[in-house]
């Protein structure tokens, strides 16, 4: 930039020390990050705020008319009170000054006179069954103005009222920022949009714009504003992916296309069932990105149970086919012994390349996890360098360590949200031509967030299920309730007598752990919150059912005696991890006993019953995943979520939401409704700086969309924003230190 840059000057060196503090205090520094500081909402003199609206306790900024107003002296206490009656028309509101001397109050008195409108700032009290707000910080609409015509003006225009603190006033911080503003000019103020797309567009120069909302004369000012500076918002967050991809996109994948009569087709004819609808189709776009030079970066999305691994499986060998190797990266050592065994288990002899038995063309299988045995492997880092396993089965521990393969030529990865930044950097870094890629997820994301968090991917959906799944039929079961509590595990019993498989679910190992600290559990404690200030103090709760604790107690109940129960959390070896699963699978030990370790993609089709305990310590997206563990099969499945929420409050809410149904999208919904925006994009996007201001990735979807194409099409002309550096500074801006966490998160 070429003048001095006055939108970076400090704030202190515009405004003086003193205004410059109050400001930091909401952590705004500099002069852009003064004018960025938009208006909340607007009030208008001609609406009042709705006063019996009013809770006790509230801070609030009210809009209101002065009726009458009085100082009185006090007899009892001495000193002296000015109270003032202010009315939105209907219902009236007491304002209530105190001071020594009558004399101080004089000056308020003079500047609430009845008749005039102002807002009036303060908390929420209760006096003697009357609201009230004790002394209000306040801002009387036209007593400043030069004479009666600007105080018509100022008294019809709309009034931006800020986000504040107590210590800084709404209107404190409109004459700060318009003290900044009014001697910009457009020099002064570099625009992110390109004049092209500002003028297709009709939008205003982002000078016009904050203008238009610090400022407004009308309505439609603010609007027009508001609507550039979302725009703004987006286009630059589009960018910034469209240019990601684009670099992606430069570096040359190897084409890995479909052959004829090989791997695919062979095990199309084995398998046990008709693909879906949507298996078919997601199946034929992957096949399609594969045969192309542009590396494959794609999501795969499907509700537990949808059947991704099948289609997996097939991408995997369609890469074989061509030559080449896959990888499936699992997030934890259990599911990624599971999807060998279900991969051995689907290919049968095609996967037993160069042993006895296999056909001709199969490939091998390999399996590397960070805990196995030296010896074994040995043996698969061999069969991954030398290119004779096909397919290596691992956890995300394969790509940090380094394990080479021969020809890699395709990465799926399985659970995407546990997929961190790392590892997915690692994978691009390997060679020069980039590995395709596939990411499965069966927490649903909807379609906006996912083009916001994961806009540099494509996403494919599996929509359908393989039919003949049996219901899943979900109840919440109150934790104080001893009847229901008895039933259940009488319940449990009949399952386990027909042949069935019970999981019971805890938030902890034992009395000395902490709940798991895992991401979804952290997100539990994100979309509680509300609900833990509704049921009080957590404290005065019974500590949280661990694992070790309910197992001991399920021993002990007589509805279970003579039934062997299991145990499975985090801190049990790879050795005793496999041996529980395969003990539970076997029906040796029916009932087993879990923290959400099993909530990723575990498959036991003889699984009928899951009893989750504090469910409403969990989310919802967690717990429709752990729910996914039973109903695997077409028998008929019961999940139980026992729980201390108080009816209405906001986890109860959660809770009943769950039974009501098992649609993993509409459950996404439901989860993005209770919870604020700032969650939906995780806590790094919903404070300081670089957060989103004005987009909402629910409600603009359309817009979103839009940039998405505009941003593209900048990039294509202008990969390196040459021509645009005021974008390009936005960008780099914006992100700042978090820009690989908004954009890797994962
Ligand atoms: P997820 O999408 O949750 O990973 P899986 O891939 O584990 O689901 O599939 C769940 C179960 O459904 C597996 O037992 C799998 O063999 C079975 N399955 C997959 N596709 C079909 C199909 N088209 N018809 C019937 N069963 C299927
Ligand atoms: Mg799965």
């Amino acid at each position: 930039m070429s003048a001095p840059d006055r939108l970076a000057e400090p704030l202190a060196k515009v405004l003086g020390s003193r205004t410059a503090a109050g400001l930091g205090k909401l952590g705004l520094e500099t002069v852009e990050d003064l004018l960025r500081h938009y208006p909340r909402r607007y009030g208008s003199p001609g609406e009042m705020t709705d006063i019996a609206a009013l809770r006790a306790g509230e801070h609030v900024t009210v809009m209101a008319q002065v009726r009458q107003v009085q100082v009185r002296s006090m007899r009892s206490r001495g000193g002296a009170m000015l109270e003032a009656v202010v009315s939105d028309g209907r219902d009236s509101l007491q304002l209530t000054f105190f001071a020594k001397r009558a004399g101080v109050l004089r000056m308020h008195e003079s500047k609430l006179r009845p008749g005039l409108t102002g807002l009036f700032t303060g908390t929420v009290g209760e006096y003697r069954g009357r609201r009230q707000l004790t002394h209000p910080d306040y801002l009387m609409v036209g007593v400043d103005a030069a004479d009666e015509d600007e105080a018509m003006l100022e008294a019809s225009r709309p009034i931006p009222i800020y986000p504040a603190a107590a210590s800084v006033p709404t209107w404190r911080i409109g004459r700060s920022v318009r003290a900044v503003l009014d001697p910009l000019a457009d020099g002064d103020v570099p625009d992110p949009l390109p004049a092209h797309v500002r003028d297709e567009r009709g939008l205003p120069t982002l000078l016009e714009a904050l203008r238009l909302v610090h400022v407004p004369e009308r309505d439609e000012d603010w609007r027009r504003g508001r609507d550039r500076l979302r725009f703004e918002e987006a286009l630059v967050l589009q960018t910034a992916l469209a240019r990601r991809r684009a670099a992606r996109e430069a570096l040359a994948a190897v084409p890995r296309p479909p052959r004829d009569g090989g791997l695919v087709d062979a095990l199309d004819a084995r398998l046990p069932f008709p693909l879906t609808g949507s298996q078919r189709a997601v199946g034929k776009e992957i096949a399609e990105a594969l045969a192309s030079s542009t590396p494959m970066m794609r999501l795969l999305q499907g509700d537990v149970g949808a059947g991704k691994t099948v289609v997996a499986l097939r991408a995997m060998l369609q890469v074989v086919d061509s030559g080449g190797q896959a990888a499936l990266l699992a997030p934890t050592e259990v599911l990624a012994a599971q999807h060998l065994r279900t991969l051995e288990q689907l290919l049968g002899s095609l996967s037993h390349g160069g042993m006895l038995g296999g056909v001709d063309g199969a490939t091998r299988l390999a399996l590397l996890t960070g805990s196995q045995g030296s010896k074994a492997r040995r043996v698969a880092l061999g069969e991954a360098a030398s290119g004779a396993a096909g397919i290596v089965v691992g956890t995300h521990a394969l790509l940090s360590e380094g394990v080479q393969f021969a020809d890699l030529g395709l990465v799926v990865v399985d659970e995407q949200h546990r997929f961190g930044v790392e590892q997915r950097d690692a994978l691009r870094g390997r060679g020069e031509h980039p590995p395709h890629m596939l990411v499965m997820t069966a927490t649903p994301i909807p379609r906006t967030v996912a083009m916001t968090v994961f806009g540099d991917l494509e996403t494919s959906l599996l929509t359908d299920k393989p039919a003949h799944r049996a219901a899943i039929t979900t109840h919440v079961v109150p934790a104080d309730n001893d009847a229901w509590l008895t039933r259940a595990w009488a319940r449990v019993r009949e399952e386990v007598d027909s042949g069935r498989r019970v999981y019971v679910v805890c938030p902890r190992i034992d009395a000395e752990d902490e709940p798991e600290a895992d991401d979804a559990t952290a997100e539990a404690t994100v979309t509680t919150e509300g609900a833990l200030a509704l049921d009080g103090p957590p404290e005065q709760k019974a500590p949280l059912a661990s694992v070790a604790q309910t197992a001991a107690m399920l021993a002990e109940r007589p509805e279970l005696a003579g039934v062997r129960i299991g145990v499975m959390h985090g801190r049990l070896s790879t050795d005793q991890k496999d041996a529980a699963m395969a003990a539970f699978a076997a029906g040796d030990a029916p009932v087993l006993v879990s923290t959400t370790v099993i909530e990723v993609g575990v498959d036991v089709p003889d699984a009928t019953m899951m009893v989750v305990l504090d469910a409403e310590r969990f989310g919802i997206s967690q717990l429709h995943q752990l729910r996914g563990r039973v109903g695997r099969s077409d028998l008929e499945s019961l999940c139980l979520l026992v729980s201390r929420a108080e009816p209405g409050s906001l986890s109860h809410e959660r809770l009943a939401a769950l039974a009501s149904t098992t649609d993993g999208f509409a459950l996404a919904e439901k989860d993005l409704e209770l919870r604020r925006e700032g969650d939906v994009l995780g806590a790094a996007q919903s404070g300081g700086r670089n957060s989103l201001r004005l987009l909402r990735v629910v409600r603009d979807a359309e817009l979103i969309e839009q940039t998405r194409t505009v941003a593209r099409g900048l990039v294509d002309a202008d990969p390196d924003l040459t021509g645009s550096p005021a974008l390009a500074a936005a960008i780099d801006h914006w992100l700042g230190d978090e820009r690989e966490s908004f954009l890797e998160r994962g």
